[in-house]
C-alpha cells in the first residue's frame, strides 16, 4: 500500500494528512496559518502540521511514497517556487527544494490550490467516473483547474483553468489581474460584498460584512443581498456556459464561496447557464456543488504522487526528476 504526505497551503490555514492509495486518512494535521512576516516561521509550522500528521498516521518519512501540495498561487511550475498572494512572508520561496531535502525524497510534487481541490474532486468527489471536469473554487479569489480526456491539464506554464479571469461583462469592474469584467471581478468573497455594500446592503448590528453574512442575508429574503447574490451566479453560470462550449465538459464542480449557499445563488447561475449554452453538447453539461470540502486539496495533492498516470507531472524536466 502506498502513502503520502498531503499538504494543502492556504492563506488563511495549514493542513497535511497522510493518505493512502485508496483515499483513506490516516492522520491529519491543521493550524491557522502563522501571520509573522518570517518565511522560515511559517515553514516551521507547516513542518509542524506535517509531522502530527505522520505521528496520528504512525507513519515515519522513510515510509512515505512522496509529498503533494496544493498551495495557493501565484507559483513557479513545476519547480515550486511559491509566492502565495495573502502571505507575503513566502516570496518566491523553493517550497519544492526544502521539502525534498526535508523528506530526502525527489518525489515532491507542487502544484495551485484550485488545481489541487479539482483532482481531489476528479479522484474521490463530485467529478468522480468523468473524464472533463471542471473544478471551480470561490473565495477571496476564483481558481480553477482541467480534468480532460481523463487526465490534469497544466496548459503551457501550469496555469490552465483560471476561469476567475473569463470575462463575463464587456466594460466591467476592474480585476486584480489588470483586466476588466472577469467573473473574480464580480463574484468573488470580498468583490461581491463590496458591490451589494455599495447597492445599500447593510449586515444585522455585530455581524461582519462578509460572504457567509451576505449568503445568509440572501437565504432570510433580504432584497439586496439576494439580487447581489443572484448577480454572482448569473456572472458564474455564464462563464462556466463559455468554458463548456470552449472544452466539451461533462461536469464543473463549484467549491467554496456561495456554492453552499441554495437557490438564491444557484438558479440565477442555471438560468445563465441555460441562456448561454446554447448547443445541445454544451447544455448537456452538469454543474453541481463539490462534495468533499476542505478535504479536497488535500486528496488531490496526494493523487498528484499517488495516481501518476492520470494527475502527476515530471517536476523537473531539465534532470528529469
Ligand atoms: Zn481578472
Amino acid at each position: 500500500m502506498a502513502t503520502v504526505l498531503a499538504l494543502d497551503v492556504g492563506g488563511t490555514k495549514l493542513a497535511a494528512a497522510v493518505v493512502d492509495d485508496s483515499g483513506r486518512m490516516l492522520g491529519r494535521g491543521r493550524v491557522p496559518s502563522p501571520t509573522d512576516p518570517d518565511p522560515e516561521l511559517l515553514y516551521e509550522a507547516l513542518l509542524a502540521c506535517a509531522a502530527a500528521a505522520l505521528r496520528g498516521a504512525d507513519v515515519i518519512p522513510g515510509d512515505l511514497d512522496g509529498i503533494g501540495v496544493a498551495a495557493a498561487g501565484p507559483m513557479v511550475w513545476p519547480s515550486g517556487e511559491v509566492s502565495p498572494l495573502n502571505m507575503p512572508a513566502w516570496r518566491g520561496f523553493p517550497l519544492r527544494k526544502r521539502l525534498a531535502e526535508e523528506f530526502a525524497s525527489e518525489r515532491v510534487l507542487i502544484h495551485n490550490d484550485a488545481v489541487g481541490l479539482t483532482v481531489g474532486e476528479h479522484w474521490k468527489g463530485a467529478g468522480s467516473g468523468t473524464s472533463n471536469l471542471l473544478g471551480i473554487t470561490v473565495s477571496t479569489g476564483v481558481g480553477g483547474g482541467l480534468i480532460l480526456d481523463g487526465r490534469l491539464y497544466h496548459g503551457f506554464s501550469g496555469n490552465a483553468g483560471h476561469i476567475g479571469h473569463v470575462v463575463v461583462e464587456l466594460d466591467g469592474p476592474a480585476c486584480a489581474c489588470g483586466g476588466r469584467g472577469c467573473l473574480e471581478a464580480i463574484a468573488s468573497g470580498p468583490n461581491a460584498v463590496r458591490h451589494a455594500l455599495d447597492d445599500g446592503w447593510r449586515p444585522r448590528p455585530g455581524v461582519v460584512a462578509d460572504g457567509v453574512a451576505l449568503a445568509a442575508a440572501a437565504a432570510a429574503g433580504d432584497e439586496v443581498a439576494l439580487r447581489n447574490v443572484a448577480r454572482a451566479g448569473r456572472a458564474a453560470g455564464t462563464a462556466i456556459a463559455s468554458c463548456a462550449s470552449l472544452l466539451d465538459l461533462e461536469v464543473v464542480a463549484i467549491v467554496g464561496g456561495f456554492s453552499q449557499s441554495g437557490p438564491s445563488f444557484w438558479e440565477p447561475l442555471q438560468r445563465a447557464f441555460t441562456t448561454h449554452a446554447g448547443f445541445p453538447f454544451a447544455a448537456a453539461c452538469r454543474v453541481v456543488p463539490g462534495q468533499l470540502g476542505e478535504a479536497a486539496g488535500l486528496l488531490g495533492a496526494a493523487a498528484f504522487v499517488l495516481d501518476p498516470d492520470r494527475y502527476g507531472w515530471d517536476p523537473d524536466p531539465a534532470t528529469g526528476h
